[in-house]
């Protein structure tokens, strides 16, 4: 027997109709390429992307196909993913940062048929144009008067597009499990393997991101979405800012401190979320010229770990609340988020920071465990370690076309490939990705709370910690730091600087300095290249422990 409630479908599409009637007039700034500032509202985003969904189908594309973008956060992005999905098609995000081959791999694994891409990348495509023989045409987010010259073959203009319709379409109704939109992981090991989101798992992260314990967004807010729509679903802000009638506000290409701080002001944000590099950015901006930030009243900071420092900074001396939020392309992306429980809010600001360093709790629709090895669950004691498990209907059930095989354990957990903890209250905290975690005479390391520690250190600007061979230990800590500009720094004061803030036994064996830590496509440490540039180093330690 059914229940006999209306099956209205969840489709990502009526999220944008719900803004055009109840927000209509809510705007969309943007910072073009181009370099000027583009208003539309959301009225005008609901018309341009019905234009382009009649342009996408005189094209050829229907349900089922996926259509890429490669392009920066602006109002033609955001009318592009509506537009793809309004034809029943999938959004398929491209991280341009990717190198070459990942991108021409990723664009064929994916089986995109067409591309619509910001000028900026135009000289990317150009380079793998012949590796991508599939895609049938290529869309420049642009107008006439700046399309570029370029040997790309069956290139069209986005606004020519768009002017040559008249916006009479309604969306193809789909069924809500229905794909609607695809990210690929960034593949620090092996090929970048796709999570291809629904409808239904789209429209539930919207919700779930919209309750106040989690980004808790309203249509009195302006939002600044910072982090890129090109990785990991740009949080699900895509879908929830329209979805409350909150403005929007596009950062476009520039994501410097000076350029952040300006649109922050002068659009009077409210709420942003970004990764820890670009607020260092806008924090040292901000130092150096000694601004405030009288608007903001909210950040949400993940994709690595938030340092300490950077928490207090916020909270401190701007008044901006932060939550520090963990996430993966593979939940949508959220999985925790560090918002307080009653009662502490009475804490002192220190033990309040201690909460908030950490990962957080899990909101309603996800679960979260932590097992060991054998896949036996571990306590809850904010102590043991283990591998995070999570479920819920927006994780990832299986990569595209299989990829990885069977990814969840035997009661439908996925394994995230992170080591945490989970304390009583139910706050998770990131110890290292598996992989990257320091085995010392059988005990784990986290190399992520020493870095967090040792950033604290003010003449440091950046730093990582990778698990160096060690004869006695089987690895031991090797602390690799980036000082800050012009100043003079020994590794004697940077472990004078962690003694007692660490246990003894994690004291990293050596500090060296360098000018500059790799990174990944998304900006994460890439530890796999650093412990391959170390490979061959010898810890003082090891030869003390080899005399
Ligand atoms: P991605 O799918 O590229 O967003 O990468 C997801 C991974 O980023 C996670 O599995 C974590 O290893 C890492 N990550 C995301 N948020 C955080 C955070 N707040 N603290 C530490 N690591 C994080």
């Amino acid at each position: 027997m059914f229940g006999q409630m209306q099956d209205v479908p969840l489709l990502v599409n009526r999220i944008l109709d719900h803004a055009l009637v109840n927000h209509g007039e809510r705007e969309i700034v943007s910072r073009l390429v181009e370099g000027n500032i583009h208003r539309e509202t959301y009225a005008d985003a609901h018309l341009r992307a019905r234009k382009l969904s009649q342009a996408l189908q005189a094209l050829g594309m229907g349900v089922g196909d996926v259509v890429a973008t490669m392009a920066w956060n602006t109002h033609r992005h955001f009318e592009a993913w509506y537009g793809i999905t309004g034809v029943g098609g999938i959004y398929h995000t491209l991280n341009p940062r990717l190198f070459p081959e990942q991108l021409s791999y990723i664009i064929n694994h994916a089986e995109d048929k067409i591309i619509l891409t910001d000028l900026t990348f135009v000289p990317v495509l150009e380079g793998i144009e012949k590796d991508i023989p599939n895609v049938k045409a290529i869309i420049i987010m642009t107008d006439a008067a700046h399309m570029p010259e370029t040997s790309l073959k069956n290139v069209l203009c986005y606004e020519d597009l768009i002017d040559s319709n008249n916006g009479d379409f309604n969306w193809v109704e789909v069924d809500e499990r229905a794909p609607s939109g695809m990210c690929y992981t960034s593949g620090t090991t092996g090929n970048p393997k796709g999570v291809c989101y629904t409808h239904r798992s789209n429209v539930l992260h919207t919700l779930t991101s919209l309750s106040n314990d989690v980004m808790g967004l309203s249509s009195m807010d302006s939002v600044m979405p910072v982090v890129p729509m090109f990785h990991a679903n740009a949080w699900g802000l895509a879908f929830s800012a329209p979805a409350v009638g909150s403005k929007i506000v596009n950062p476009g290409p520039n994501m410097d401190g000076e350029s952040i701080y300006q649109l922050l002001t002068e659009e009077e944000v409210t709420f942003s979320a970004a990764v820890p590099t670009v607020w260092l950015m806008l924090l040292q901006h901000m130092e150096a010229n000694n601004l405030k930030l009288p608007k903001l009243n909210n950040v949400t900071i993940g994709g690595s770990a938030v340092p300490r420092m950077m928490l207090e900074k916020f909270e401190r001396d701007y008044g901006v609340m932060v939550k520090h939020a963990w996430g993966m392309t593979e939940l949508s992306p959220l999985g925790s988020i560090a918002s307080f429980k009653s009662g502490m809010e009475h804490m002192s600001f220190d033990e309040q920071m201690d909460i908030k360093v950490k990962q957080g709790r899990p909101p309603y629709l996800v679960e979260m465990k932590i097992t060991d090895d054998e896949g036996n669950e571990l306590p809850r004691d904010g102590k043991a370690f283990g591998h995070l498990m999570v479920r819920g209907p927006f994780i990832v059930g299986e990569y595209v076309k299989g990829d990885g095989g069977q990814i969840l354990d035997k009661d439908g957990f996925f394994d995230t490939g992170d080591v945490a903890t989970l304390d009583p209250l139910g706050f998770m905290q990131i110890t290292d990705r598996a992989k990257d975690v320091i085995k010392s005479g059988g005990e784990w390391i986290s190399s992520i709370e020493i870095e967090n520690i040792a950033v604290g250190f003010d003449k440091l600007q950046e730093t990582a910690v990778i698990g160096v061979e060690h004869p006695k230990w089987d690895e031991r800590p090797l602390l690799i730091v980036v000082k800050n500009p012009g100043v003079e720094v020994t590794k004697e004061e940077v472990l004078a600087y962690l003694d007692g803030k660490i246990a003894k036994w994690w004291m990293p064996d050596d500090v060296v300095f360098v000018d500059e830590i790799p990174h990944t496509a998304t900006g994460k440490i890439q530890k796999l290249t650093l412990r391959q540039q170390f490979a061959d180093y010898t810890l003082p330690t090891a030869e003390k422990a080899a005399e």
